[in-house]
């Protein structure tokens, strides 16, 4: 049913609704992708590689069995990876997510699935960041680029130094049993962190609302969440330039860049 009259869906309407729903909610739980980091210039994983790298997919690097085979080699990849993303900013998306989730907290989860760490930058740069309220620090997904674990036993670290892979040796060493240092990421092939994973499901189950911004939605199991969200009764907003899979369940979509719909709906 289409009514050309209904003031609430047109652009504007779309947004009016989808605020009203973001606030009326009293648990929230909001899932975000590579591309609400896309306008801080970090490529997303369907982008074209340059130069060095366009030989190798990531679906070829960030793989246990590469790293076996080739440390070095994945090291280089994360290191080049990590340079860019140090020159990058957090974006008016994230800052936008930021302060909604600092000045309240209560029942809001930011669940990422990315690794670049500009929600967390974002969440520090704030005036007066409330971090110790549950809701406000993101959850990672799939781990941090910038974070590294042993190899082997359960040491793990902030990994913000730059590694030198110019050979095996040089790559960095666990101190308790000196198996190779690796980047704190989940790749292809590897289960999400249990705790975390459970917390989302459990949090899924009962939001009322679900803020979907900057995923293509078919990385599983994080884009089931907002269909559990729908499938429990809650409402899902999606934020896209493009259209998903999730789009045609969507409770509302604005097609729009995260940079500029998300002040415009948070503040
Ligand atoms: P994806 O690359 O599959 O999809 C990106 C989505 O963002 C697309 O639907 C695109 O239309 C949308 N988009 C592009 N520009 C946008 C903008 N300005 N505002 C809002 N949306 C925009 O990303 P994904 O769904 O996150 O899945 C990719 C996988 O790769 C994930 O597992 C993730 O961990 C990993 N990854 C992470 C990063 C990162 O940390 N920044 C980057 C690339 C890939
Ligand atoms: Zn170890």
């Amino acid at each position: 049913m289409h009514d050309a009259r209904d003031p609430l869906r047109g652009p504007l309407g779309r947004l009016t609704r989808a605020r009203r729903l973001l606030d009326e909610a009293e648990r929230v739980l909001v899932l975000t992708g590579a591309g609400i980091s896309a306008e801080s210039g970090v490529p997303t994983f369907r982008d074209e590689m340059e130069g060095l790298w366009s030989r190798f997919r990531p679906e070829e690097l960030a793989t246990p069995q590469a790293f076996a085979r080739d440390p070095r080699l994945v090291w280089a990849w994360y290191e080049w990876r990590r340079e860019q993303l140090r020159t990058c900013r957090p974006n008016a998306a994230h800052r936008a997510l930021a302060r909604r989730l600092a000045a309240a907290p209560e029942g809001r989860r930011l669940y990422t699935q990315n690794v670049d760490g500009l929600h967390d930058r974002a969440h520090d740069e704030l005036a007066c960041p409330d971090g110790d309220a549950e809701g406000a620090r993101p959850r990672p997904l799939h781990g941090d680029i910038f974070r590294v674990r042993c190899s082997r036993c359960a040491w793990h670290d902030r990994g913000l130094d730059p590694v030198d892979a110019s050979a095996v040796d040089t790559l960095p060493r666990c101190p308790r049993c000196e198996a190779l240092v690796r980047p704190a990421v989940v790749w292809f092939g590897e289960a999400l962190d249990p705790e975390v994973l459970e917390g989302a499901v459990e949090h899924a189950q009962n939001a009322d609302a679900c803020l979907v911004v900057g995923t293509s939605a078919v990385v599983q199991p994080a884009a089931s969440l907002p269909r559990i969200v729908l499938q429990a009764g809650g409402a899902v907003v999606e934020v896209n330039p493009q259209p998903t899979p999730l789009s045609s369940m969507a409770t509302v979509r604005i097609a729009g860049a995260a940079g500029a719909v998300l002040p415009e709906l948070l503040d």
